[in-house]
């Protein structure tokens, strides 16, 4: 009896024993993969994120990283005044995965909010609401509530807050949902298979959704299948906080500066412009049209150091790539210059493509030395907007922009202003007057669209992970200098 109590005794010693040195072993293992604390950052001068291919996060743009959490990142590293080291997880698991591990810093990846995931990583603040949509194809009757879902596939991604949605919505008030969950498939490839018929719905983010309805132009959305949510960083659950801390008060500045909604507007604002019919014929249209033009594009853009597909962008906005274009107000040729600009620019007839091109472009070139002393993409966005309504114009709602106390070099706050040199109120006041001041706003909303289509159509072929040779997806990223964060300690 004695030695049996005994032999348990020393049992649970060398049990327990057994178990601190588990528990040491953990920790020491623990502590050495987490390299990622703010001290090892700042040390290491290296800010190491992890993140996914997709057209709001992480993708390659021609040869330059690019992506709203991307460049939200590099602008915290750039506050932090260390470097950025970008990992890409293969799947939502790996990445949520990794964060836990500590072997990165944190997730910028479009990752909602949800209890599950609080339960194993810490989010900092939410930088965007969105919802989840339902998306379909526009060849079919467009579903009216949450039933419709169980008349064909519905395919998402696995382990996404849109799967934890659906085992929600299952578990309460749907028990014959059914769907299928996919790891290798990023939301483009989703979108993309409701647009070839492969599958008949899937549900993505509002924002996700804005950024890719303009190349997807055979797809819509249904409805929300979620309550708004908020997107947010994933951190470890046993971070120190203090880069927790530094990155709420990175959010707090880029939210009151404005930058946060700078880089909103880069990456959505021009989306919604054109309707699906209009990406069509876009499409339809530089098939037709534009070899004929491309080559005159290539050698302006190389003379006046501009992205040929800029121009491009402009003349189909001007013309539709037709060189006998005119207008009722006397504007003609495929870039559409008036009388007095192609006396300016030496252009004898406004009917030749060619000579339209040269001086479209050279024109284009000038207003932007106008704009010389603006960052970029603003200087290009205002420079497109003197295009269309004269730079005049834009100097007065530049004006009227900064009587309002709101930056008169910036296009986002340019652009709310334009539209108010239709009212006397403001014009009276102005130098030039008045002005069908939505216009240039459309204007640059559609080129900046077209620039982007005419990137995505030079792609290969639609690819849905970060290839070698690049992505579909593009924010006008020739353009994309906002100007990095200094910390006021
Ligand atoms: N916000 C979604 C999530 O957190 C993104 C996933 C996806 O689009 O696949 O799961």
């Amino acid at each position: 009896m004695q030695q049996a109590h005994v032999t348990k005794q020393q049992w649970l010693i060398k049990f327990g024993f057994a178990l601190s040195l588990l528990a040491l072993v953990a920790a020491i293992a623990i502590h050495s993969g987490n390299q990622h604390q703010y001290k090892d950052v700042v040390e290491s001068g290296v800010l190491k994120i992890i993140t996914r291919n997709s057209p709001t996060t992480y993708f390659q743009d021609r040869d330059q990283s690019s992506g709203f959490e991307y460049e939200l990142a590099l602008r915290f590293s750039e506050y932090l005044g260390v470097e950025l080291q970008v990992q890409v997880a293969n799947s939502l698991e790996d990445l949520i995965t990794e964060v836990e591990s500590g072997n990165v810093a944190f997730a910028a990846a479009g990752l909602t909010v949800t209890a599950a995931r609080s339960e194993h990583v810490t989010f900092a603040d939410s930088y965007m609401s969105v919802t989840q949509q339902l998306i379909y194809r526009t060849d079919r009757k467009r579903p009216k509530s949450m039933q419709a879902m169980l008349e064909g596939t519905l395919m998402v991604t696995a382990h996404s807050s849109h799967a934890q949605q659906l085992r929600h919505l299952q578990s309460t008030t749907m028990p014959e949902l059914s769907w299928i969950e996919r790891d290798d498939a990023e939301v483009s490839e989703l979108v993309q298979m409701v647009q070839n018929g492969e599958i008949d719905f899937t549900i993505v983010d509002s924002n996700e959704f804005e950024a890719l309805s303009g190349f997807y132009p055979k797809v819509r959305t249904a409805f929300d299948v979620s309550p708004p949510q908020d997107l947010a960083w994933a951190f470890a659950k046993f971070s120190d906080n203090k880069l927790l801390n530094e990155a709420r008060d990175f959010f707090h500045l880029m939210r009151e500066t404005g930058l946060l909604a700078q880089l909103q507007e880069r990456y959505y604002g021009h989306q919604k412009q054109l309707d699906n019919m209009g990406t069509l014929t876009f499409l339809r249209q530089a098939d037709e049209r534009l070899e004929k033009y491309q080559s005159l594009f290539e050698e302006n853009g190389q003379r006046h150091d501009v992205d040929w597909r800029l121009l491009a962008a402009i003349g189909y906005q001007e013309s539709h790539w037709r060189s006998l274009a005119r207008s009722r107000t006397g504007v003609r040729g495929l870039m559409m210059l008036t009388r007095t600009t192609a006396k300016e620019m030496g252009v004898h007839n406004r009917l030749n493509a060619e000579q339209s091109i040269v001086g479209g472009s050279a024109y284009f070139a000038k207003l932007k030395k106008r704009f010389k002393h603006i960052d970029e993409p603003d200087r290009t966005w205002l420079s497109l907007a003197a295009y269309n309504v004269g730079a005049g114009h834009v100097r007065d709602a530049q004006r009227i922009t900064e009587l309002q106390g709101a930056d008169p070099e910036r296009w986002m706050d340019v652009k709310e202003r334009l539209p108010l040199l239709t009212k006397k109120k403001y014009y009276k006041h102005t130098r030039y007057g008045y002005a069908r001041g939505y216009e240039p706003v459309h204007y640059v909303q559609n080129i900046r669209k077209f620039y982007d289509l005419l990137v995505w159509r030079e792609q290969p072929e639609p690819s849905y992970s970060l290839s070698e040779e690049g992505s579909i997806f593009t924010a006008s990223n020739t353009y994309t200098t906002i100007p990095p964060l200094t910390r006021v300690n």
